[in-house]
C-alpha cells in the first residue's frame, strides 16, 4: 500500500478538460492580486487581520457567534468532532459520509469515537431513520454524542438535503441531547440550488463549516462556525493538530475574494452539469443519476465498458474524470466552460463506441 499521492504517468496527455474534482480549480489573475494586495499578520498570535476579516464573515454568513480559519476541510471535521465528542462517544452519520469513508479513520484514531453509519438513498438518512438508531442510555450502550449531516452529500451525488429535512433531524437531536454538526464543504452549492440562505441552511446546526477549496475556487483554508465557546476549544484542537498559521491572511484574502465573486456562478456549474447528465441520458447503455448540483454519478458498464476502463480511455483523450463508489464521477466547477462539456460528450460517444 502506498500512501502518498502518486504523480501521473509521463506518457499520459495533458488535461485539456478536468472534470475530475471542484478541488482542482486554479486561482484566477484577480484572486492571486487580492492575496497580494491582503494585509497581513501573525495569524496564531490573533493579529492577521485578513484571517479576521473571514472569520467575521463567515459568522455572519453561517448565522453563528464566532469562526476559525482552518488549513482544510478535513480539519474541521476532526477539530469539531474532537470538541463535541469524548472517547468512547458514537457520532451518528451517513455511511457514506466523508468522516466515515474518506479521512483515514481520524476520528477513531485521534478521538477514540466509534460512527453509527445511517442508510438511505442519495448521502441522506431521513428523520425516521435517525429515530430508529437512537439508543436507550444504559452502561452498556456507548454514549451518543454528536449527530453528522454532509450538504452537499458529496458521494449521495451531490445530493441537496431540503431544510425541511435538516430541521427535523436537528430537532430529533435536540430532543435526546445531541450535538449537530454539518459537514458543508459544498455548502453554498446547496444555498445555491435551493435559493435557501446559508444561516437558514445551518440554523438547527450547533457547529458548520464551509470549504474553499471546492468550488469556490481558492488554494486552500475552510471555516468552521459555531458558538464563541465551541469556537475557543476548537482553536486548542487546531493548536495541537498543526493547522495554527502564520501569515495565514494570504490565504483568507483568497477565500474573501471567492466569497464575494464565486458564490453566484455556482449556478453555472450546476448548469453545465445538467446539460452533462442530459447528454450521458441519451448514450445508449448509460446509466446517469440526474444531479442536483454539480456533481454527475454515472455507471457505462450496461454500453459494455467497465467504468475504470472508460476512466482510462478518456485520460488518454485528455480528459479527466474520478471514480467514486464504483461509478464515475464529473464534477463542473470554475475552469470547466459549456463547451468543454460538449466536447466531452462527443469524446466519451467514440469512447463507447470503440466498446
Ligand atoms: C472535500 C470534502 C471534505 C474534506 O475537505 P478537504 O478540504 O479536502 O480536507 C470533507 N467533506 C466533504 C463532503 C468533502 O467533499
Amino acid at each position: 500500500m502506498v500512501h502518498a499521492p502518486q504523480r501521473p504517468p509521463a506518457d499520459a496527455p495533458p488535461v485539456r478538460i478536468n472534470l475530475y474534482s471542484d478541488t482542482q480549480t486554479l486561482p484566477t489573475a484577480a484572486m492571486k492580486e487580492a492575496m497580494m494586495r491582503a494585509e497581513l499578520g501573525d495569524e496564531q498570535h490573533g493579529d492577521d487581520p485578513t484571517v479576521h476579516a473571514l472569520c467575521d464573515r463567515m459568522a455572519a454568513l453561517m448565522g453563528k457567534e464566532a469562526a476559525v480559519f482552518m488549513p482544510s476541510g478535513t480539519m474541521c471535521n476532526v477539530a469539531a468532532t474532537l470538541t463535541h465528542c469524548r472517547p468512547g462517544d458514537e457520532i451518528i452519520a451517513h455511511e457514506t459520509a466523508h468522516i466515515l469513508t474518506s479521512e483515514g479513520g481520524a476520528h477513531a484514531a485521534l478521538g477514540g469515537f466509534q460512527i453509527l453509519p445511517l442508510t438511505g438513498a442519495r448521502g441522506m438518512f431521513s428523520p425516521d431513520e435517525l429515530r430508529a438508531h437512537i439508543r436507550g442510555k444504559s452502561r452498556h450502550t456507548p454514549t451518543q454524542r454528536l449527530v453528522e449531516v454532509e450538504q452537499t452529500a458529496n458521494i449521495g451525488g451531490g445530493a441537496v438535503w431540503p431544510k425541511a429535512t435538516l430541521d427535523a433531524i436537528a430537532a430529533i437531536a435536540k430532543e435526546h441531547g445531541l450535538a449537530t454538526h454539518m459537514d458543508g464543504a459544498r455548502l453554498m452549492n446547496a444555498c445555491v440550488a435551493a435559493g435557501v440562505p446559508a444561516h437558514d441552511m445551518a440554523a438547527g446546526y450547533d457547529s458548520v463549516w464551509l470549504d474553499f477549496t471546492k468550488g469556490l475556487g481558492a488554494p486552500l483554508g475552510a471555516v468552521l462556525c459555531g458558538t464563541r465557546e465551541f469556537i475557543d476549544d476548537a482553536w486548542r484542537w487546531k493548536q495541537r493538530l498543526g493547522g495554527a498559521m502564520r501569515q495565514g491572511g494570504i490565504c483568507a484574502a483568497a477565500c474573501l475574494y471567492a466569497l464575494d465573486h464565486h458564490v453566484a456562478r455556482l449556478a453555472e456549474d450546476h448548469a453545465n452539469a445538467k446539460a452533462l447528465a442530459r447528454g450521458l441520458a441519451q448514450l445508449p447503455g448509460v446509466k446517469v443519476e440526474a444531479p442536483d448540483t454539480n456533481l454527475v454519478f454515472f455507471d457505462p458498464s450496461g454500453a459494455g465498458v467497465g467504468a475504470a476502463e472508460l476512466v482510462g480511455r478518456m485520460r488518454m483523450q485528455g480528459v479527466q474524470l474520478s471514480m467514486l463508489g464504483g461509478r464515475i464521477r464529473a464534477c463542473t466547477h470554475l475552469n470547466v466552460t459549456a463547451p468543454m462539456i460538449e466536447e466531452t460528450l462527443q469524446i466519451l460517444r467514440h469512447a463507447l463506441q470503440r466498446a
